[in-house]
């Protein structure tokens, strides 16, 4: 009798247990099987099969950017296009992680949560993906890098809605080469990181607001360069004395350096993390390359030049656009997608209303009384430019970052060319181009 009871205990537990596994399994099946599906481990996606009948991806204005005709995989026809948008559309393949191609492929290529990829295609459905992005706008600032290395990146913050995403090198998805340039599979806009030079000077004229008593009412006094223990701190040229809305125009170097020490390593550091530049952000299904600002084995000459976006800063050009972004609206801002329909949820907040207030004074000054409203034509743009050395070398690093606040097209951008050298002058160009033809878009539909 108790033989009996104890193996009847036995094959309850175990008749539990399988169920459990197999419920488990079940709803695995349901979360991930997508993910599954679209691995490149899968045969089926490998053999290219899998985007032999995908849908279309369809730019904001309906442009067909990628099609599938007779079991091939077929780009727009414009050559400049094709290679603008290949980091956004992709190549085929799965070695560019912020194509659709890639992170999107079980929705192109109708993958079914009960069929798999069995379905027949006629009981598929078009399965096409639309995109915020403005194909001709894209390809005009393309064609602008003008061979050029970098990374341009415009989204609306309000909606989140990535209008313009251009990173090079790049190549025709059509007409794959053979060698690539290195770097060629890498989205710059959301998977590179870059010195970020005097664009960092937002965020130290940050730790300044919020940590050093009446900053706003400080001058500084630059005479071209400022002895810190043994080593200088070197400004492109004597200011003399400056206001703080003058220091961030001019950029003055001895001004940010100062404000980086008085703020104080630890202050940097808490402003720095809270401002987004050591934490990824999500975009769609994707994610930005994490910056970094790390001031733990800082002297003071490091410190005072990581105020300057030397030292060993870096930061992502989609994660800056993401910052101008929450400076726009008071601190916080909605994360940007590229796919019609998604919502990639907001930022936190970043800044304090007050910060994000002021710095909005002084970035509006930037290009009120210093570059002049004529540079973008029709927008209240608010901005920073920078030129960051890179050592070995090379060029400086060109840069200008912004938003501009009108109602009609609330637009953040982020622009570096490698080896630019002046910002205004490297990047200024194209971050024109780019939010001139993003606002039109904007304001077409
Ligand atoms: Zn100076």
């Amino acid at each position: 009798m108790k033989k009996t009871l104890s193996r009847s205990i036995i094959s309850l537990i175990l008749a539990a247990a399988f169920l459990l596994g197999l419920g488990f399994l079940c709803v695995k099946y349901i979360i991930d099987s997508d993910m599954w599906a679209s691995q490149s481990y899968n045969p089926y996606m490998v053999s290219g099969q899998g985007l032999s009948n995908a849908g279309d991806v369809l730019d904001r204005n309906g442009v067909v950017l990628a099609t599938s005709k007779d079991g091939e995989r077929l780009y727009n026809e414009n050559e400049n296009t094709r290679k603008a948008l290949l980091h956004t559309v992709g190549d085929g393949s799965y070695n560019i992680a912020t194509a659709v191609e890639t992170a999107y492929r079980d929705r192109i290529s109708g993958h079914s949560k009960i069929f798999g990829y069995g379905l027949p295609q006629s009981l598929k459905g078009k399965n096409n993906l639309t995109l915020t992005l403005d194909s001709d706008v894209c390809t005009e600032v393309y064609e602008a890098f003008d061979g050029r290395k970098g990374a341009c990146f415009v989204y609306n913050y309000k909606t989140g809605e990535i209008l313009c995403m251009v990173s090079t090198p790049t190549y025709d998805p059509s007409n794959i080469p053979e060698t690539l340039e290195d770097g060629s599979y890498l989205n710059n806009c959301i998977s590179s990181t870059y010195t970020p030079g005097s664009i960092y000077k937002i965020i130290t004229a940050a730790a300044g607001l919020e940590y050093i008593e009446n900053y706003e009412d400080m001058t500084f006094t630059c005479e071209g360069e400022k002895q810190i223990g043994n080593y200088e701190v070197t400004c492109l040229e004597e200011h003399g004395t400056l206001d703080l809305k003058n220091a961030f125009a001019y950029s003055c170097n001895i001004a940010f350096g100062d404000t980086a020490l008085k703020a104080g390593r630890e202050n940097m550091q808490k402003v720095s993390d809270k401002a987004g530049i050591t934490k990824s952000f999500r975009i769609g299904e994707v994610f930005t390359a994490q910056g970094h600002f790390d001031l733990k084995n800082a002297d003071d000459i490091s410190t005072a030049w990581s105020g300057i976006g030397q030292y060993t800063d870096t930061v992502c050009p989609a994660q800056m656009a993401i910052l101008c972004g929450a400076i726009a609206q008071g601190g916080e801002t909605r994360l940007p997608h590229y796919v019609k329909g998604e919502n990639s949820g907001k930022s936190g907040r970043l800044f304090s209303e007050n910060t994000a207030n002021k710095l909005d004074e002084l970035m509006r000054y930037t290009i009120s009384d210093y570059y002049g409203d004529s540079m973008f034509e029709g927008l209240t743009v608010c901005a920073k430019t920078g030129t960051a050395e890179v050592g070995e070398g090379k060029l400086p690093n060109g840069w200008m970052v912004g938003y501009s606040k009108d109602e009609d097209a609330p637009l953040a951008f982020a622009v570096v060319v490698e080896e630019g050298d002046y910002g205004f002058y490297s990047a200024g160009p194209i971050a024109r181009i780019a939010m001139l033809g993003s606002a039109e878009a904007l304001r077409n539909n």
